[in-house]
């Protein structure tokens, strides 16, 4: 189908929505930024919930299946050295991937068939909210998967503290409505995987109450792994200001990642208990949304190596500098 110029321009997405990809403890990864073709052009929760959050209202707004076709392309393009070698595909859409307000089942298949073909290919995640997990979703993401690979959710459950996540985040996502993911992740067992995002010195907490926090956050869901017999893995975000979370919180400072070093030795050390399966990845890609890129840079210079070495050895004395 032949796109509007002004369509067609909104295709290759700007360099700071570009993920490059980066060695992970499920092999190389790639996350792929699809557009949001919801009615309304964006999240559903983007001006209500979620404030640390300025992904809802990114770049690619009020798209089509037809412009998420072409981008497609463009990823096919664009990374085409790496095809054969991405084991972990990480699939975004500035919302919710399982939800076809948002994302259409046309766009789903097509990304699945294309992961489907790639042998390399062992793992495909969805960004969604809870409320449309369901079992229906995970049949179809099943279905449409080879028997070697897991489809997993990435789910931004932030927090395990009510207080942090619906209180300070405004995250309506209860714990009840979590269980519920879980249950719904089970019957697809052992093909499925949740992957839960930690937001490490979420608006509120600082110092030591963070890194228990963090802490407790990971042990709540190993918890439900236990519970439910559905793997978890954790991505580890440490806090950074942008506008949503400025404007909410002028006063509380991006994460100290002194911190966040000791959160991730303690959580490392609760996985290898549990019985090690968990991965833990610290993610830093902000898409251009924080809003201080020089203080960032400079603990880049610092902090990445470090972050980087663990994010393959899962092994705590790379965290050590
Ligand atoms: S965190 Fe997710 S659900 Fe919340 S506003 Fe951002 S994109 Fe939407």
């Amino acid at each position: 189908m032949k796109l509007s110029p002004e369509a067609a321009e909104k295709v290759i997405p700007p360099p700071e929505s570009m993920f490059v990809p980066v060695k992970g403890p499920l092999g190389l990864r790639l996350a792929l930024v699809f557009g949001n073709e919801s009615p309304d052009g964006r999240c559903p929760f983007f001006q209500t919930q979620c404030m640390h959050c300025d992904i809802g209202g990114g770049e690619g707004l009020g798209f089509s299946h037809a412009m998420n076709f072409e981008r497609l392309q463009f990823f096919k393009r664009h990374f085409r050295e790496y095809w054969g070698q991405i084991n972990h595909l990480v699939v975004y859409n500035y919302g919710s991937t399982l939800n076809p307000h948002e994302f259409s089942l046309e766009t789903l298949k097509l990304i699945l068939d294309f992961a489907r073909q790639d042998e390399a290919i062992k793992r495909v995640s969805f960004d969604c909210r809870e409320y449309f997990v369901n079992e229906k979703a995970i049949a179809f993401l099943i279905e449409n998967t080879r028997e070697d690979q897991i489809v997993s959710i990435t789910l931004g459950f932030e927090s395990q503290s009510e207080e942090v996540r619906i209180g300070h985040l405004k995250k309506q996502m209860s714990k009840e409505e979590v269980e519920a993911v879980f249950a719904a992740m089970a019957t697809g067992s052992p093909r499925t995987a949740v992957e839960m995002n930690v937001l490490f010195q979420p608006p509120g907490v600082a110092g030591t109450p963070a890194v228990e926090e963090a802490v407790a956050t990971v042990e709540y869901g190993l918890d439900l792994m236990t519970r439910h017999g559905v793997r978890v893995d954790f991505n580890f975000h440490p806090y950074y200001p942008s506008i949503k979370g400025s404007e909410a919180y002028p006063d509380h400072p991006r994460a100290r990642l002194e911190d966040a070093i000791r959160a991730l030795i303690m959580i490392s050390r609760k996985i290898r208990k549990q019985g090690g399966e968990s991965s833990l990845f610290v993610g830093g890609n902000d898409e251009g949304h924080d809003l201080q890129p020089s203080l960032k840079q400079m603990k880049q210079l610092l902090y990445d190596p470090a972050f980087a070495a663990f994010n393959i050895s899962q092994d705590e004395k790379d965290l050590m500098i």
